[in-house]
């Protein structure tokens, strides 16, 4: 048997957690491997070709190959999760799983991009964001969506619905806020909830409104959070900077803690003078950002003001060439 790549570890059971490459600052995604059957895959990795080979050191060393794979279970639909779905499907012939609620919106975004493309630059435009930025956001998608691979079918998953894994039963949750449809599984007897980027131990996982997203994401994650708090798993396996995460419980509050400050932070900052989502973002994320960055603080700044907005706390106005938020 080839000497396991030291970025694989065994998790739970025949559960293994491969960490591999994206060129994004998390660095890596966290891609497992279940090698009871049915073998299954969660998570897959943007289409680069450091992750493919990572993919396939990984397979090697649990003594598989790509044929092996007989089911891909993604946990939400961004590019780092779901861009080599496509092809482990065409590869082995896997059924590829997502939640139901995933299939309708994000999962899509794969396949429509193009004829969605408008309605994303005018969500952003509409909320500020400045013309240079536009013109990134197109160029950027346009090379992200060159590396998803989107599978042909995708077979509804739904929640609360029990699947075998790792030779235990695992409930399919709803954790929603990150990505409308995210997924996590969990296993009750041993305490431990496959988590994606539902809950992260370094960063906070973005929470953005877009254009073709629920209308109240940051309301859905703090339902979320409120989930994971009473679900209280003893281990997590996350997306990123792990694979494996305790104090799930501590970490969900500390969360729900720091989506509480940038409310009131948002509440003060509109109160005080009428600006535009984008306007806002600046004073959130006063810091030097790259341009995905900035983008990234619209869409968190935006999810923010427009639960304040559902809530009644602020108002919005159309001002000239894009909506202002006020007290
Ligand atoms: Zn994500
Ligand atoms: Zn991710």
């Amino acid at each position: 048997m080839t000497s396991s790549p030291s970025t694989l570890q065994r998790v739970h059971g025949t559960l293994h957690a491969l960490q591999v490459p994206i060129p994004y600052p998390m660095k890596t995604v966290t891609v497992m491997i279940d090698t009871s059957a049915p073998v299954t895959m969660i998570d897959t990795a943007l289409d680069t070709p450091e992750a493919r080979a990572a993919i396939e050191d990984g397979l090697t060393a649990l003594g598989l190959h790509w044929p092996d794979v007989e089911r891909v279970i993604i946990t939400h639909h961004h590019p780092d999760h779901y861009g080599l779905a496509g092809l482990v499907e065409e590869r082995s012939g896997a059924a590829v799983q997502m939640l139901d609620v995933e299939i309708g919106r994000g999962e899509r975004y794969w396949h429509l991009w193009e004829e969605w493309l408008p309605g994303h630059l005018k969500h952003m435009a509409d909320h500020g964001l400045p013309q240079e930025l536009l013109d990134t956001l197109e160029l950027d998608s346009r090379r992200t969506r060159a590396r998803v691979q989107p599978a042909s079918r995708v077979q509804p998953l739904r929640e609360g619905a029990m699947l075998p894994l790792a030779g235990a039963e695992w409930e399919v949750l709803w954790l929603p806020g990150h990505a409308d449809g995210h997924l996590g599984l969990w296993n009750e007897s041993g305490g431990l909830l496959i988590a994606g980027d539902a809950v992260l131990p370094r960063i906070s996982p973005n929470i953005g409104l877009y254009a073709y997203t629920r209308p109240d994401p940051l309301g859905d994650y703090l339902q979320t959070l409120g989930k994971l708090e009473a679900l209280n798993p003893a281990r997590a396996v996350v997306g990123h900077h792990g694979p494996v995460m305790d104090g799930v419980q501590a970490r969900a509050r500390e969360l729900r803690a720091h989506h509480h400050e940038r409310l009131d932070f948002i509440r003060a900052e509109a109160g005080r003078e009428a600006r535009s989502a984008y306007e806002l973002s600046l004073a959130m994320f006063p810091r030097e950002l790259n341009m995905a960055g900035r983008r990234f603080a619209l869409a968190e700044t935006l999810a923010h003001a427009e639960h304040l907005r559902l809530l009644g706390q602020l108002a919005r106005t159309w001002q000239g060439e894009a909506w202002v938020y006020h007290g």
